[in-house]
């Protein structure tokens, strides 16, 4: 295998999480133990820095039909507001015709909140279903995988493309770079939400690490492969949502934005902190290893007191955890979820069945919390259990920082 940034051959082998099935495909009960399984490993490349899974799970096998919502939480669809009030704020304010194309845009959560200040709007989602769900919404969306060929069919340039999360997922990642220059206006913005590695490591996250995430990004090796393509970040910042997401805000290379020197004081401290150095994902690994101990400790010690213990949530990422934990149904006995979309299905890998929310009469006496990222929003909504004695264990503490 090559870098899929930079085409180097010189890619070091960092975290190993095993044989994982693809996380995002909950099971149908005549599905379960059918599951092909993966390797999950993360290498680091000698030359650009960049950390990236070593083995890609087919794309038609993984966005095909996810059943990710993104309006789904509260605290996510706030976020999303937030930054299209931020973008409405600074750019294109006297504009006569403002553009915004959704790279991922899902049910069209994101663009909602557009459209609202007036904004032209535009999705690209590769899920039919979640395609559907934003139509019927309003929000004009295509049901493509966006890359440099079909943005000859676009309604180009726009003045704002926004890609959440999905920049990190594709394959063909010179492809979408090419097709971002190309649809994005010579004065345009193109504002990257992506997972923060440095911040992943900090908080001990290694649950975000799975198929769908190919490439881990600091804002170092970002800056390295937007600038093959003629791109440079002008601004950046670290939010909260997703336990540590950076917003970078992006231009064509002589672009007229002015740096707001925030990019620059994050690129220092990347440096010094060694952040994109293969001894700091070696050390991370060695931590991971220590986390499942503890955590497989812990629960074992409830369930030998006798407690009944649930998941509180199914998302993605906990199939990563409970995969690698090796926590299953003797130890969890459902995984309590919201998503409608999961009802009846069973975790993959570990094959926890999943139970609706609404559905729960007697609380258990611990929760397990794989949303983690969610967790003042959880502490919120369930303070009536938390006050009843339910114990809330969150595997993995955003809140929490171990450099
Ligand atoms: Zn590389």
């Amino acid at each position: 295998m090559i870098c899929r940034v930079c085409d180097s051959s010189r890619l070091d082998p960092v975290i190993d999480l095993g044989s994982q099935p693809w996380c995002n495909h909950f099971l149908r009960r005549e599905e379960v133990g059918k599951e092909p399984f993966y390797p999950l490993r993360v290498v680091h490349c000698a030359d650009c820095e960049t950390a990236q899974l070593d083995f890609t799970v087919p794309k038609e096998t993984m966005f095909g039909d996810h059943t990710y919502l993104s309006g789904v939480t509260r605290s996510l669809s706030q976020h999303f507001e937030q930054m299209a009030s931020e973008v409405n704020h600074r750019f294109f304010t006297t504009a006569e015709k403002k553009t915004i194309l959704d790279i991922g845009s899902n049910d069209g959560t994101q663009l909602k909140h557009y459209q609202r200040l007036g904004w032209e709007v535009l999705g690209v989602e590769s899920s039919r279903g979640t395609t559907r769900r934003a139509l019927e919404q309003g929000i004009p969306t295509r049901n493509v995988f966006f890359n440099s060929s079909m943005v000859e069919d676009l309604p180009k340039p726009f003045q704002v493309i926004n890609a959440a999360g999905v920049f990190f997922h594709l394959e063909e990642l010179h492809s979408v770079a090419e097709g971002i220059r190309r649809c994005l206006a010579s004065d345009g913005v193109f504002l990257v939400q992506f997972l923060y590695m440095q911040k992943i490591v900090e908080n001990g996250a290694f649950d975000q690490i799975y198929h769908e995430h190919l490439l881990y990004y600091n804002l170092t090796t970002l800056e390295r492969l937007l600038s093959r393509h003629g791109l440079v970040c002008f601004d950046a910042y670290l939010a909260p949502i997703h336990g540590g997401s950076m917003m970078a805000f992006v231009q064509h290379q002589g672009g007229p934005h002015a740096s707001t020197g925030r990019e620059k004081a994050i690129l220092a401290e990347e440096e010094r902190k060694g952040s994109n150095h293969r001894e700091w994902y070696q050390r991370f690994a060695g931590r991971i290893a220590q986390m499942k101990k503890e955590n497989r400790q812990l629960l074992g010690e409830r369930k030998n007191q006798g407690k009944r213990i649930y998941g509180m949530g199914a998302p993605v990422k906990g199939n990563t955890l409970l995969n690698y934990f090796e926590i299953g149904p003797d130890t969890l006995d459902c995984l309590v979820e919201k998503n409608e979309l999961r009802r009846g299905l069973f975790s993959p890998g570990m094959h926890i069945p999943i139970r609706m929310e609404n559905e729960i009469d007697y609380p258990p006496d611990v929760y397990y919390v794989l949303a983690w990222n969610f967790k003042q929003e959880i502490l919120r909504n369930q303070a009536e259990l938390v006050q009843k004695g339910v114990e809330f264990i969150f595997p993995v503490d955003p809140d929490r920082t171990n450099p």
